[in-house]
C-alpha cells in the first residue's frame, strides 16, 4: 500500500530525476528514507557521465546502505525511486538489506514511454559444470 507520505517521497524522487536532466544525465532519481522519516541519501543516474553501466541511483543507494547502515536500520529504511528498479538494482537492493522499495513508474510503463528502455537482450548462461573442481575454493573458504 502506498500512503500519502510515500507519494511525497516519490515526488522527491521524480524531482531528482527531473533535475538530473539539467545536469546532462538520464532522468532517474532515488532516495533513502530512514526509520524516523528523515532523508538519508539521494542519487540520480550518472551512467553517461561516469561511463559506468552500474551508475543507476538505486544501486548507488543500495551500496551506500550496505556500507553505512547497520542491519536494524537498513531493514527499516525505504528506497523511493522514480522508476521500478531494474534487475541489476533489484539484486543489489536485496543484498543491501533494505526493507522496502517504493517506485513511481513500473518497468512496463517506462518501456511504453521509451521503448529503448526495454531493449536489453537476454544473455545465454551455460552451467553448471566442473562441480568437483569448482567446489574446492568454496570448501576452503567456508570450512576454515
Ligand atoms: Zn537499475
Amino acid at each position: 500500500m502506498i500512503t500519502a507520505a510515500d507519494e511525497d517521497f516519490l515526488r522527491r524522487a521524480i524531482d531528482i530525476a527531473a533535475h538530473a536532466i539539467t545536469l546532462g544525465d538520464a532522468p532517474y532519481g532515488s532516495l533513502l528514507v530512514g526509520p524516523d522519516g528523515a532523508i538519508l541519501a539521494e542519487a540520480h543516474n550518472t551512467v553517461r557521465r561516469d561511463n559506468d553501466i552500474s551508475a543507476h541511483p538505486e544501486l548507488k543507494l543500495a551500496r551506500w546502505a550496505a556500507r553505512e547502515l547497520d542491519h536494524d536500520t537498513a531493514v527499516r529504511t525505504t528506497m523511493y525511486t522514480s522508476c521500478q528498479p531494474c534487475s541489476m538494482c533489484s539484486g543489489g537492493t536485496v543484498r543491501s538489506g533494505l526493507g522496502r522499495v517504493v517506485y513511481a513508474l513500473s518497468t512496463e510503463q517506462l518501456i511504453e514511454l521509451n521503448p529503448d528502455s526495454g531493449a536489453w537482450p537476454a544473455v545465454a548462461q551455460d552451467g553448471p559444470a566442473l562441480f568437483d573442481v569448482a567446489r574446492a575454493p568454496i570448501d576452503d573458504y567456508y570450512r576454515r
